[in-house]
């Protein structure tokens, strides 16, 4: 079996693919400014026997990797992120970022690590691959607009039937896969919100308009657009992050700016939000008579995996008898927004989540300043997306 002979190959390179993690980790670069880490990259496959590269993809710094199979079959996108944060590493680690106030606190850096052994891998097999293996590295997954939507335009998802992407998780244990199907990852938005009142003195209070208490009046009615509009069977938050109401006790305060944050599960949800924000700035204009100035904006939207291609990927997990993956289990939805969703918008996907909680010690949140994945993790991810794209790409012929 073909699958059987590309498992065996990676864990000949499991060192391999922690040593290249380490030096990425090492190494970090904050989104739209990835280029060492492109270069590293587009320098690793030098001498690959892949079919095609593409440098400064979408005029980013993605990078896409075409490997052609000898033999028909589908065209397959897989991705993998490679941007880090803005965040003060407390690791300790020996491995720890030398970019000072820059981390990979995502996984990022052992996404990259793994796909690139895998693609390496793949192209060595090429001459019994069915179909055809898009390799998307992506940048710039952190930072809205995010990397994709460019990726996108510049045609990577052209001709290709299905893409895959993998998160390891951190608090997630440590030798299992999860998936999950149909909606799976929030979609955000983000606004902002100048209100413009006339400032005056707290002893006349009936010759001014008050915009801290338009504020107050608003912040306190969006907590009813959860609790009142968005049925109970649904999910989202809208949180305000930022209020900046800082005065003198006795001026009224001509202007505040509001900063909020919106989660939902689905796209109509979303779109409830939205309109109920909207609704309620207009009635701060009419009930407190200052000016709105409404900034909305949909980033990232509802992660939403295809349940037909996630059956596939947990089958093609189940069938591999992978040796490192205990169990493949089905997840609750996960909180954060992922801009992979812009991929599945387009074609039908999964985006599967392979568990990382470190042997030892606290499993930190992401984006954490301590931060850390077990590396095993590196190794399942690579192999369990092994048997995923030949599974897909090949169908039963590959198993
Ligand atoms: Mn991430």
């Amino acid at each position: 079996m073909l699958l059987d002979q590309v498992l065996e190959r990676l864990d000949k390179k499991k060192e391999r693919i922690i040593e290249i993690r380490r030096y990425l980790h090492e190494h970090p670069e904050l989104s739209f400014q990835e280029e060492k880490t492109a270069e590293y990259i587009r320098n690793f496959y030098t001498d690959v026997p892949v079919d095609h590269i593409e440098t400064n993809v979408g005029g980013q710094r993605g990078i896409v990797v075409t490997i052609n199979g000898a033999k028909p079959g589908k065209t397959i996108a897989i991705r993998a992120d490679f941007d880090a944060l803005p965040i003060k590493e407390e690791t300790g680690q020996p491995f720890a970022s030398k970019n000072d106030g820059v981390m990979h606190a995502c996984g990022h850096d052992g996404h990259t690590a793994y796909m690139l052994v895998l693609a390496e891998t793949l192209a060595e097999f090429k001459d019994q691959l069915k179909g055809t293996i898009r390799v998307i590295h992506q940048p710039a997954e952190e930072m809205p607009p995010g990397g994709a939507i460019a990726m996108i335009k510049a045609g990577v998802l052209e001709g290709v039937d299905a893409i895959l992407g993998i998160h390891v998780m951190a608090q997630m244990e440590t030798g299992k896969v999860y998936y999950r199907s149909g909606n799976t990852q929030t979609g955000r938005s983000y606004f902002k919100l100048v209100l413009q009142g006339k400032g005056g003195h707290g002893s006349s209070p009936h010759l001014a308009n008050d915009a801290i208490v338009a504020a107050s009046s608003f912040v306190m009615n969006l907590q009813t657009i959860v609790s009142r509009r968005i049925n109970p069977f649904d999910v989202a938050s809208v949180t305000i992050g930022n209020l900046d109401g800082k005065g003198t006790f006795n001026v009224i305060k001509d202007s505040v700016t509001i900063e909020g944050d919106v989660r939902a599960m689905s796209d109509e949800t979303r779109e409830i939000v939205e309109r109920e924000v909207r609704a309620f700035t207009e009635g701060l204009e009419r009930s407190f008579h200052v000016t709105c100035d409404l900034d909305y904006k949909n980033d990232y939207p509802v992660l939403y995996n295809d349940p037909e291609v996630t059956e596939r990927v947990r089958q093609s997990l189940e069938h591999a008898q992978i040796t490192e993956v205990e169990a493949v289990l089905e997840t609750p939805p996960q909180p954060p927004s992922e801009d992979f969703a812009y991929y599945l918008k387009q074609v039908p996907g999964c985006f599967f989540y392979v568990g990382a909680s470190p042997e030892t010690g606290e499993a930190y949140p992401h984006h954490h300043p301590k931060f850390n994945i077990d590396e095993k993790s590196l190794i399942i991810s690579a192999k369990s997306m092994a048997a995923a794209v030949l599974s897909y790409c090949g169908g039963s012929g590959n198993e």
